[in-house]
């Protein structure tokens, strides 16, 4: 078979891409070593992550605070097995529709490993061995990433479990040990605290939420340490031992000193991930890839070999499938002469815990770092009339704008929804926004987007309602 296009991987960004590149008029097919479309994102990600953040975040409520809404509803009881149920349907009905998708724009699929066989060629490996092999003007490479190891400690994804075992635990563990205080250690460990387990977060940095602003992190600890989960900051892991009732993890001082054990059901181990690359013949070819993996790229995509490109999280960037949604379209376009790009000035980055946070843009670290003056308005949610009346009223929004132009810097929130408000200011800053056009856009009452004005607001000292 002979192609404009075959793109590696059926992730969020190869599938994407795959998509674009068919409407664009290309010959397109997709070749996905999983039974299932959509990647890491749809089969063992955001939606499955997602799927339980809801559903526990609905036993919570009802088991916690229904109460004080007047609302009685009795023993509120947890049935994980239809829990998990409900996270598959989800999990489902996205990957159906990728299948869908890709149907519809008469994308070719294949199902097997692709590896590259030379330029120009595509191989795929089925799993009962049998090959096909694909001619192709262009590839895109999108495997995506895979969990990073802690070294020295097995995951076997039943007593230590990365993010895809604590995805399918069918036990609420007594007590959950979570390493890493990122995104998905945060997001999963909320999960299982508020289906019951005691919750302790190990982190080697003296902060959550590392490479977000400052301000919203520590705010953000405070508000989980009030929902009981339990933070060893500045501590690093040496070692977890497995047994027939769970495992111990030794912890020390990330600094040295007085090594101390923690007893878990389930270790948790979240530090991050790694651009996968495995089988694919990069060698074969000649790729390059940098010290962390990553597959180098130019501005376009276009690696060091003639015809092959690389987007998502197999490339440099913040590992977010919507970043390599984005990055797919792009290079499709480019593929068929038009000049993609993405804005990596303007991606926001969102953590669904209750609450959320949701940043875009600088934080005030980066800002002092890059010598930028700028000024800063902050809005507290127990200001925000709709956040008084949902009782929702933890945390804050921050604009941070340059001292001069006003031009809006950064956004970052702490709050009900804040995935969902980091939306408008998205907009605002990809038309280059002042804080005064956020300021003096009218806002829907009683809303929480009005915090996000009244922030605007704020940056001119003339917030009206603190
Ligand atoms: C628990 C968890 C929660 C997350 N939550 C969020 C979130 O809420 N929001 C967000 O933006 N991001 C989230 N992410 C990150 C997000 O999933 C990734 O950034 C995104 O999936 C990257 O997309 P991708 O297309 O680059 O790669 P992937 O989604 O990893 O897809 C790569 C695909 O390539 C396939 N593949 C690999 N090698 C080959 C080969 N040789 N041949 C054929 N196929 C191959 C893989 O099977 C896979 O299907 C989460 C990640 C995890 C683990």
């Amino acid at each position: 078979m002979s192609y404009d296009l075959v793109v590696i991987g059926t992730g969020p960004g190869g599938y994407v891409c795959a998509i674009r590149a068919a409407q664009l008029g290309l010959k397109t097919a997709v070749v996905e070593k999983r039974a299932t479309h959509g990647g890491t994102c749809l089969n063992v990600g955001c939606i499955p992550s997602k799927a339980l953040l809801h559903a526990s975040e609905a036993f919570e409520e009802a088991n916690k605070h229904f109460g004080e809404l007047g609302i009685e509803v009795g023993t509120v009881k947890l049935d994980l097995k239809k829990m998990q149920a409900f996270k598959q349907g989800g999990v489902d009905g996205n990957t159906k529709g990728v299948e869908f998708l890709l149907k519809k724009n008469k994308v070719d699929t294949y199902h097997g490993r692709g590896r590259i066989a030379g330029a120009g060629r595509v191989e795929v490996i089925a799993e009962d061995g049998g090959n096909q092999m694909l001619e192709t003007k262009n590839i895109v490479i999108a495997t995506g990433s895979d969990v990073t190891r802690l070294p020295g400690v097995t995951i076997d994804e039943k007593t230590v479990v990365s993010s895809t075992g604590a995805l399918e635990l069918d036990r609420v563990p007594k007590k959950l040990v979570v390493i890493g205080a990122g995104v998905i250690g945060l997001e999963l460990g909320s999960v299982w605290r508020r289906l019951g387990a005691e919750v302790t977060v190990v982190e080697y940095l003296d902060r959550v939420l590392p490479g977000m602003d400052g301000e919203v992190g520590k705010q953000f600890q405070r508000i989980l340490a009030k929902q009981c989960m339990v933070f060893k900051l500045s501590t690093k892991v040496t070692g977890v031992e497995t047994g027939k009732k769970g495992a111990t993890v030794t912890v020390e001082p990330a600094q040295g000193g007085e090594p101390e054990k923690l007893d878990a059901d389930v270790v948790l181990v979240a530090i991050g991930r790694v651009p996968f690359t495995e089988g694919l013949g990069l060698e074969t070819v000649g790729v390059a890839t940098d010290d962390k993996g990553r597959i180098e790229t130019d501005s376009h995509y276009a690696t060091n070999v003639t015809g092959i490109y690389a987007i998502g999280d197999v490339i440099a960037g913040p590992m977010l499938a919507h970043k390599a949604e984005d990055e797919g379209v792009a290079v499709a376009e480019i593929l068929a002469g038009q000049s993609g790009h993405v804005n990596y000035g303007v991606i926001p980055n969102v953590v669904y815990t209750f609450p959320e946070v949701a940043s875009v843009g600088k934080s005030e670290e980066e800002l002092k770092k890059d010598g930028i003056a700028y000024k800063a308005g902050k809005f507290p949610f127990t200001a925000n009339g709709r956040a008084k009346a949902n009782g929702t009223t933890d945390g804050f929004v921050k604009i941070l704008a340059d001292e001069k132009t006003d031009r809006v810097l950064g956004v970052h929130i702490v709050g009900a929804d804040a995935g969902n408000l980091i939306a408008e200011v998205a907009v605002a800053m990809e038309f280059a926004a002042s804080a005064e056009d956020i300021a003096r856009t009218c806002h829907a009452h009683p809303t929480l987007t009005e915090a996000v004005k009244e922030a605007a607001l704020a940056v001119d000292k003339r917030a009206i309602h603190v």
